[in-house]
């Protein structure tokens, strides 16, 4: 088949954007480019291969679990359902985060990433911070999993750890940065979401805050005595969390930020010895 069939066949069942994306990315042009290739022919295998992809869109499934992967912090990195598809609001928190690292610590640092998933908090971190020791941590074996293969196709040497928060940790931080799951329980979220992505990178609790509870009242035992967590919160979760960490920390420099659709999305905590 013809580029252009394949875009008039996908467009039946799915917005045109979807479509020029999933084509785009299977024969590994720009979508813009696209209109320059409506003339090419695509081998039958290629064109199994989308037809499938349209099919997983129809039935549901997020463009970025059916094409696989997604952009994050100019990286490709692979996705499938056992990891959250990474948000743009999560490139806010790591580009906040660099820029405190810059700022406050000269050096090679030792950073954790508590709830790694795919891996792009930490990767992106160790592309930034090539002296830095940094450790990926997961509860989930099969995100682990995912985030390894995404350390070995970016060539980035880093260390895994599977458990529950810091059940398994033995070490001190410079730095411990997290987006852990923080949705309530009851909380409505989109469909596309609840139905595909896993709810254990998803849900915390009845005000979605256990995660942070774990993290933030045993912090103190794997950091060192000059340090940085930098989290990334749900948009009604300022105050609770400001609460929290003046439960477990005194003498700490606190700022909240909010993300490009000024929502309250990330909070730091900052010690500066
Ligand atoms: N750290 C990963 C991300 O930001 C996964 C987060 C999660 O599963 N809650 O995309």
């Amino acid at each position: 088949m013809r580029v252009e069939d394949l875009l008039t066949y996908g467009k039946q069942y799915c917005h045109s954007d979807h479509v020029k994306l999933l084509l785009a990315d299977l024969l590994n042009l720009n979508p813009l480019e696209l209109l320059n290739h409506l003339e090419d022919i695509i081998d039958q295998e290629v064109c199994d291969k989308y037809k499938s992809e349209i099919n997983a869109l129809r039935n549901g499934i997020p463009l970025q679990y059916a094409i696989g992967s997604v952009n994050f912090f100019g990286n490709t990195y692979l996705v499938n359902e056992n990891v959250l598809i990474p948000r743009f609001e999560t490139e806010e928190l790591v580009e906040n985060t660099i820029n405190y690292i810059k700022d406050n610590f000269n050096g090679p640092i030792k950073i954790l990433d508590i709830g790694c998933g795919s891996g792009v908090i930490g990767l992106t971190l160790k592309q930034k911070f090539p002296n830095a020791s940094i450790d990926l941590l997961d509860i989930s074996k099969e995100a682990i999993e995912v985030a390894r293969k995404n350390a070995s196709l970016l060539q980035l040497n880093v260390n895994f750890i599977e458990s529950d928060v810091f059940s398994n940790v033995n070490e001190k931080y410079d730095v411990i940065i997290s987006n852990p799951p923080y949705i309530k329980t009851d909380e409505e979220i989109e469909d596309i979401v609840k139905n595909n992505e896993p709810h254990i990178a998803l849900y915390a609790g009845s005000k979605g805050l256990d995660i942070y509870q774990k993290i933030l009242s045993q912090a103190k035992n794997y950091l060192k005595d000059k340090y940085l967590i930098a989290l990334e919160i749900g948009a009604t979760q300022r105050q609770d969390l400001l609460d929290l960490i003046n439960t477990y920390f005194k003498n700490v420099e606190i700022v909240t930020k909010k993300d490009l659709s000024d929502k309250d999305r990330m909070i730091f905590i900052y010690k500066s010895e």
